[in-house]
């Protein structure tokens, strides 16, 4: 479906009333002249209150385990099969009809397909990255546990799939700016990804043959089956869990322990404002499947005495699935007032920020007749953002486009014009007059844009030469950048050893947290510089997880 220039603005302002709404109705005063019954009242959010627990008599069965992983994505799956090759009897429930897999990327250091092919990663400048990335708010050793132990379970990861006849090979990210001089656009080859598989039919493979193995091996995987409350004896132990199929009640009980691995909260509203609220200012969200991602794992966690991940937490938001021709290359960028407001060479969170921070959550990308020739010179960066983001995206996931055979750049940009999303004018004038900027601002902001081109050096913004091209030829161009949420991968205040922690910072026996639901490894924003680092994380420390709780011992 494509937007127009009315349908982006009308969508903008829609949800900045929604994000306003909330904050306004969190600052209201309580009480006061008001005296309507409703008055000084809010909602209480799903996780304030603590629901009465299901009788027993409602319980029609009871499924007895040694381990209950809730959640059949890639971070459960990992630990479900983990768990069940440690001699575990481990169950595996899901609310879905399916377990959840998407995209491909998948990052690890120092695996086999990374030596054969003469890849090495400086360790300890990838970690230090990270956590500057973080701003210094993600737990390090967690970090530190992925890169160092990531290589080994990757190699087991790589020795299933050649059981099924695929094969490993390095990603797109593998080559972008590994040896990038600043550490905010420095990327790594971490990524890997399955040769021949699809955007989603990659991680749905893997998923799949994680479960045909976890099942060989002796476990038991219920889907339909919603997980409802975790069950507590009496010193406050995670014991088990209760799940609804149907209108039906079943216990789970879990002897060694209890690993929730839910996902993210990116579709509840209120957790949402709550811990990540720059994301209400988002164009839409790319998640799928739809209802899967309701934070259920934080309400049970929180109700039985957890506690969240401290600060703020770090989303998933790109700019892919729409937006307008080159969108993402790194030509002169502008807000809604037609100022340029940072150096354009950026990564796809550092592009995505400026938008949801952004007046009215505009910005266009400019350009101009010559953008053929230029887009040749731009920097390795502009490039990888190009053939992994904007406009393409939407048909590299539904397959009928591969970043590797993109149709010619003239193709591309009468895609935008068609589709809505990419502006043409004969002026720069008449090109603001369109998409509704303020002309003489964005007259004055590419004349001095030009000056630093002839002069060679960006004073302002401090942009790479590469990328610092003249705007001066008709037609000129305006792409709309889009801001899409994926996932928000913080969650649960956990330990080094992926412990749920109560709000005394107690781990809370018998309850262990990996990937998205999982907090403390991720903080601000999601960076980069590890393509593939979302899985890769859930891979790892899911693997890591089901093994350690099956054996009765502590990730080490
Ligand atoms: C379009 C898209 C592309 C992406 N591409 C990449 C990529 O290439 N590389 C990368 O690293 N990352 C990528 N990501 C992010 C990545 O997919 C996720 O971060 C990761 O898969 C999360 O895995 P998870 O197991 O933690 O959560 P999920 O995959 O969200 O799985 C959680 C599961 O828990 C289930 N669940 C929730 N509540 C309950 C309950 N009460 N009872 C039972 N089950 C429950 C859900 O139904 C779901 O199946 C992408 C994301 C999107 C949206």
């Amino acid at each position: 479906m494509s937007i127009n220039r009315r349908d982006f603005l009308k969508g903008a302002v829609t949800m900045g009333a929604l994000a306003g709404a909330g904050s306004l109705a969190a600052c209201a005063p309580q009480g006061g002249a008001d005296d309507s019954p409703t008055a000084g009242t809010t909602k209480a959010r799903s996780w304030e209150t603590v629901p009465d627990p299901i009788p027993e008599n409602d319980i029609s069965e009871t499924v007895e385990a040694d381990v209950v992983i809730i959640g059949a994505g890639v971070a459960g799956m990992t630990a479900f099969m983990h768990a069940c090759e440690a001699g575990a009897k481990a169950v595996i429930i899901e609310k879905m009809s399916q377990p959840s897999a998407r995209g491909l990327d998948m990052a690890a250091v120092n695996t086999r397909v990374q030596k054969a092919a003469g890849v090495s990663i400086d360790k300890g400048q990838l970690v230090s990255d990270l956590v500057k990335a973080s701003g210094y708010k993600a737990n390090g050793s967690l970090i530190k546990l992925w890169a160092d132990k990531s290589g080994e379970v990757f190699d087991r990861i790589i020795d299933l799939a050649a059981d099924h006849d695929a094969e490993f090979v390095l990603g797109m990210g593998s080559s972008a700016t590994a040896n990038a001089p600043d550490f905010t656009t420095r990327t790594y080859p971490t990524d890997h990804n399955l040769a021949g598989y699809g955007v989603h039919e990659c991680m749905e493979a893997l998923v799949g043959w994680m479960q045909e193995r976890a099942l060989a091996n002796g476990g038991a995987s219920y889907y339909k089956t919603r997980a409802e409350q975790l069950l507590k004896d009496g010193s406050g132990n995670i014991i088990g869990v209760v799940a609804s199929q149907g209108s039906s009640y079943v216990k789970y009980t879990a002897s060694k322990g209890v690993i929730l691995a839910t996902g993210d909260y990116g579709g509840n509203e209120d957790m949402v404002a709550e811990w990540c609220p720059l994301v209400g200012r988002v164009h839409g969200t790319a998640y799928i499947p739809p209802e899967a991602n309701t934070g259920d794992g934080i309400n049970m966690a929180l109700w039985a005495g957890a506690s969240m991940q401290p600060g703020n937490h770090g989303p998933m938001v790109h700019p892919i699935q729409g937006g307008g021709a080159l969108c993402t290359a790194s030509f002169l960028r502008v807000n809604a007032n037609g100022k340029r407001f940072a150096d354009e060479n950026t990564t796809l969170p550092g592009i995505t920020d400026a938008v949801m921070s952004s007046a009215k959550r505009t910005v266009w990308t400019i350009f101009d007749a010559d953008y053929e020739s230029q887009m040749a010179s731009m920097s390795a960066l502009s490039t990888y953002n190009f053939n992994t983001a904007g406009s393409l995206t939407k048909y590299f996931m539904d397959g009928s486009m591969t970043p590797d055979a993109v149709p010619p750049l003239p193709e591309i940009v009468q895609m935008g014009i068609d589709e809505g999303a990419t502006f043409e004018g004969q002026t720069l004038e008449e090109l603001a007059t369109t998409i509704d900027v303020p002309a003489d601002a964005l007259v004055a902001t590419v004349a001095r844009y030009n000056e630093l081109v002839d002069l060679g050096v960006d004073e302002d913004f401090g942009k790479d030469p590469a990328c610092l091209k003249p705007i001066a030829k008709a037609p000129f161009y305006a792409s709309q950048v889009p801001a899409k949420l994926l996932v928000i991968p913080g969650g649960l205040n956990v330990d080094d050893q992926l412990r749920v922690l109560d709000s005394e910072e107690r781990p809370i026996e018998g309850l262990f947290a990996c990937g998205n639901v999982q907090g403390n490894f991720f903080a601000n924003d999601y960076p980069i510089c590890a393509p593939g680092l979302s899985h890769g994380r859930c891979i790892t420390l899911g693997a890591l997880l089901g093994a350690a709780v099956a054996k009765g011992s502590l990730v080490q």
